[in-house]
């Protein structure tokens, strides 16, 4: 099958979520299954063009109602090929994702561009792959003004949330710039009136197929308390709207080859993790005390992550319990000063690292006993993956992906690869932590508890086949 995928990130080339690391890894795959997978992505100024050689391979000029921009496409790799859409007026902002009045027409030239990018190279997709907002006006654009290019009479179109918070909600007065004025009718008419345009609608309502990114989460965004005010509009289309995780590479998240971690180690031979929590203490600045647990984040410090919830729970857990807590991340100040506040009243039991810092991430992963993820909402959520192939075992919310990938332990059957709560309260995490460190105290459970972790088995060749299935089920089914 020919697949064009069409999203704002990509790793390594520009993330800042899970997105960019299904790009990185769902086009590789399907190019291992056969298939010709294509991806089409911004060139933004803050792309390390170092990476990787950018081959220059075609000019044109996208037209968004009045406004003309000139765009040099650039092609990386051929096993899937990249291209990048180069148009500084657009894509020279210093970061991906902006606030500016022209936030629309960054990724609506980037939907068009694809679609030329298509014709300029005789491309037909049998699939456009379009992910989240920034590519929701592809279905209804394939279905309208390329309807009559033989290049598109088969496509389909994949539209994938990853988090269906992010909507593209815009003025009307945008309206010019889609040049979709002469189907206007298309576009849901009560918001219009209410004065919006919402692109992810649209592409719920005109996408042949939608997909998220676990099965709980495809569940909840149909239910009015995590469906973001489309929730009617997916259960509308609840046939087509299914759940499909993500997956992990464990090329890059294997603690028996990680390059990252002083001392590797395997569910047959943990001696490296003690080693590496040692390391982890140490480099931090905190004590090393056999025995006691540590605890680890690793996350964008945002509401949705829901750290209100240890305030002021975890005070009280770490005097109670003594373990040690080890936070990395950055974000809303009121979540980094909480994390500030922990570490200053308990500074030989907290480390709070604040930034991004990839190797430091894989750090925390092998040196942590236990990981926290007490999420709001969590669509798939990927720190969590990694922590049970580490042995560390997570303590989470019961929510979308968190839901779908970790189990809760049971110590009369042994069966079980963490600890989820259900109702997200102080209460809740509470009885998670302590219930983690009750197991924790008896080693021979504990041991269970990670060999059952680090049996689980999420990769992307798992994963893939269920595009594959979806991709072939639109392909063979008529148009939405
Ligand atoms: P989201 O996409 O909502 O941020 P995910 O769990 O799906 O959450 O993915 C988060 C990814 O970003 C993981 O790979 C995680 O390790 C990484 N990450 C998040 N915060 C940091 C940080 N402060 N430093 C390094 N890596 C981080």
């Amino acid at each position: 099958m020919n697949v064009l995928f069409v999203a704002s990130e990509m790793a390594p080339f520009a993330k800042t979520g899970g997105l960019a690391d299904v790009l990185a890894a769902l086009p590789a795959y399907l190019h291992r299954a056969g298939h010709d997978a294509r991806v089409v992505l911004p060139l933004y100024d803050t792309v390390d063009t170092n990476k990787a050689t950018f081959q220059a391979i075609m000019d044109f000029e996208v037209a968004l109602g009045a406004h003309r921009y000139a765009c040099k496409i650039f092609r990386v790799g051929a096993a899937p090929p990249v291209y990048f859409v180069h148009c500084p007026a657009l894509y020279g902002r210093g970061r991906l994702y902006t606030s500016e009045p022209d936030e629309h027409r960054r990724f609506l030239a980037l939907s068009f561009a694809a679609l030329m990018i298509c014709q300029r190279l005789d491309f037909a997709p049998d699939i456009i792959h379009c992910h989240d907002w920034q590519a929701s006006l592809l279905p209804m654009i394939v279905k309208t003004l390329v309807a009559k290019d033989p290049r598109f009479a088969r496509t389909r179109s994949l539209l994938t949330i990853h988090n269906l918070m992010y909507q593209g909600s815009f003025p009307v007065e945008i309206g010019p710039d889609t040049n979709l004025g002469a189907v206007s009718h298309l576009f849901h008419q009560d918001l219009m009136k209410a004065g919006r345009v919402n692109f992810l609608l649209q592409g719920i309502l005109y996408a042949d197929g939608v997909s998220t990114v676990s099965p709980t989460y495809a569940r909840e965004i149909q239910g009015e308390k995590l469906g973001g005010g489309l929730d009617g509009f997916l259960r509308a289309r609840s046939a087509t709207v299914v759940g499909i995780l993500n997956g992990v590479d464990y090329d890059e998240w294997s603690p028996e080859t990680d390059k990252h971690i002083p001392h590797t180690y395997s569910a047959q031979n943990l001696a490296g993790k003690e080693r590496d929590k040692q390391h982890l203490l140490t480099s931090l600045g905190l004590p090393y005390v056999p025995g006691v647990p540590v605890l680890g984040i690793v996350s964008r410090l945002v509401s949705q992550k829901g750290f209100k919830l240890l305030d002021p729970v975890m005070f009280e857990l770490l005097r109670k319990h003594g373990f040690q807590l080890v936070v990395l991340g950055s974000g809303e100040p009121a979540l980094e000063a909480m994390f500030s506040q922990l570490q200053r009243q308990f500074p030989r039991q907290v480390c709070f690292y604040e930034g991004f810092k990839n190797d430091l991430a894989h750090m925390i992963e092998a040196g942590a006993d236990m990981f926290v993820m007490p999420s709001i909402y969590e669509p798939c959520g990927l720190n969590q993956l990694y922590s049970l192939r580490y042995g560390t075992v997570p303590i989470v919310h019961r929510t979308g992906g968190l839901a779908d990938t970790v189990k809760q332990w049971n110590p009369r059957t042994g069966n079980g690869t963490g600890f989820a709560f259900d109702h997200h309260d102080g209460a809740g995490l509470r009885w998670a932590i302590e219930a983690a460190l009750t197991a924790y105290r008896d080693p021979k459970q504990w041991n269970r508890l990670i060999q059952n972790g680090m049996a689980e088995d999420f990769s992307w060749n798992a994963q893939g086949k269920l595009y594959e299935l979806v991709y072939s089920k639109l392909a063979n089914a008529g148009r939405h």
